[in-house]
């Protein structure tokens, strides 16, 4: 007895009146039964777009030809916007790419057919109360396993996309992903490469916003989508550090790291790639201990170009390169050197900083992570009471401003009041005491009579 909305019963009546046949598919089905809310609702109908559109006009609907092309109607009348799409099949694949057309058919049973998974292949009638599952999909809700719908090879060669939405599926749901599937990842992992950069990107992101997004990244590194989407990670895979430090390789140190981040796609996103420049930044010193070199600096660099490649916006890449940059955050800092932090990094991303600094501290070797955490602690306390205070972080919070150099003083308007304002901001920086006007003032002028 499955609680469907009132708004897709009603659609589904409506069709019905004009002997259309209707059913609830995709993952809205899907969430249903396994008790989650859906985000979506989908109906699959043997009408056409266009009857449809014309039915649900009539009826007061508003009604958006989303992709006619590909039978996709989407109406909406108070509540729920419903997507109605006709039954298909997809015609043809051309370059491992989505199909350059579809065709309509008449039975609902084919339309499930070209789908990626069975669980994603169910359709349900809440007229009649009847599932059509024909490959198979609640058997594999209950063994809780992502299967592919018929032939995984094949499927996966149609669609090489397919293969990243098996694993962010199985993130998002806690499941597993059945071996014939799995190997025929492997097998095909490279065709991934075909994809567009934007919708690699929105599979990944999801994927590490997923409640089980660390099994997701075991499931990428396994099924070999990892190394594809990322080769440049493929250096620290079973990269020896020789630190006491730690006690993994570089990779799987940043796989246990990503294990203590917060659901923040640009902390993940960091942690990810914090380490990614250290088999390139190495060398073994006589004892034979592990040595990196600026690995973080290198590692920003790599970091700006990978996100570039993957089309992510430049805000993100923004954060996320200078998260990677400061990941080594040295936790025995002053005051001072706090205040210059937060005026680099900018106030609102000292919570990420800090949890980057966190995840990475804690996959360190049991015996660095106590005294590391106690610095840590020390350091998150000390720096919570900095960013408490009224001090200035940004230039604009200092008590005077370019006009009041060039009023008070008689600098005329050029580079040399910006020069002026930076040496009085870095004096506010080493003591907060200093921003004052008067003080401010006296020392601008100061500047101004003295030579050079
Ligand atoms: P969510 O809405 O949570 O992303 P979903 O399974 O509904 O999950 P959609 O992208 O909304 O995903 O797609 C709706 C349905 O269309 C899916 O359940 C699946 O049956 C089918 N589908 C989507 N993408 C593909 C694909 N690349 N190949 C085959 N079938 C697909
Ligand atoms: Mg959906």
């Amino acid at each position: 007895n499955l609680l469907i909305p009132k708004e897709v019963r009603d659609a589904c009546i409506l069709l019905a009146r004009h002997r259309k046949q209707s059913f609830v598919v995709g993952g809205g089905m899907r969430d249903l039964i396994l008790g989650m809310p859906p985000q979506d609702w989908d109906l699959a109908t043997d009408a056409r777009p266009r009857e449809v559109e014309r039915i649900f006009k009539a009826c007061g609907y508003r009604v958006v030809p989303t992709g006619v092309k590909y039978g996709t109607v989407t109406v909406k009348k108070n509540g729920l916007p419903l997507e109605i799409t006709t039954f298909r099949v997809e015609a043809c694949y051309r370059d491992h790419r989505r199909p350059s057309r579809v065709n309509f058919v008449s039975e609902i049973e084919d339309d499930l057919g070209r789908r990626d998974f069975t669980i994603n292949a169910l359709a349900y009638d809440p007229l009649r109360s009847f599932f059509c599952d024909p490959y198979q999909g609640i058997p594999d809700l209950i063994k809780e396993q992502i299967r592919a719908v018929r032939d995984p090879e094949e499927r996966f060669s149609e669609d090489p996309l397919r293969m990243l939405r098996a694993v962010r599926i199985a993130a998002e749901l806690g499941f597993s992903i059945e071996d014939k599937t799995m190997h025929a990842m492997i097998r095909n992992a490279e065709l991934l490469g075909k994809i567009s950069a934007e919708r690699i990107r929105d599979e990944l992101n999801r994927l590490l916003m997923a409640p089980h997004f660390h099994q997701g990244l075991e499931n990428l590194l396994e099924a070999c989508l990892l190394f594809v989407i990322i080769p440049e990670l493929k250096e620290g895979w079973l990269f020896n550090q020789y630190h006491p430090s730690h006690q993994y390789p570089v990779l799987p140190h940043t796989l246990e790291a990503m294990r203590y981040t917060p659901a923040n796609l640009e902390v993940r996103l960091a942690i990810l790639l914090h380490d990614v420049a250290k088999p390139r930044c190495y060398s073994r010193g006589e004892d034979g201990r592990g040595h990196f070199y600026g690995h973080n600096v290198v590692g920003a660099e790599m970091a700006e170009e990978i996100l570039r490649r993957l089309h992510y916006s430049n805000q993100v890449i923004n954060n996320v390169v200078m998260l990677v940059r400061e990941h080594m955050l040295e936790l025995k800092m002053g005051p001072a050197g706090m205040r210059r932090l937060i005026a680099r990094i900018g106030r609102g991303m000292v919570p990420a900083l800090l949890s980057v600094r966190l995840a990475d501290i804690l996959a360190h070797s049991r015996s660095q992570v106590v005294r590391s955490l106690e610095e840590y602690e020390k350091f998150s306390k000390n720096l919570e009471q900095v960013m408490a205070t009224g001090d200035a972080f940004v230039m604009r919070e200092l008590a005077v401003n370019g006009s009041d150099i060039i009023q008070e003083t008689g600098v005329p308007p050029g580079p040399l009041v910006g020069k002026i304002l930076q040496h009085l901001w870095e004096e506010v920086l080493d003591d907060p005491k200093k921003n004052n006007r008067d003080y401010l003032l006296a020392l601008a002028k100061r500047m101004i009579n003295t030579p050079g």
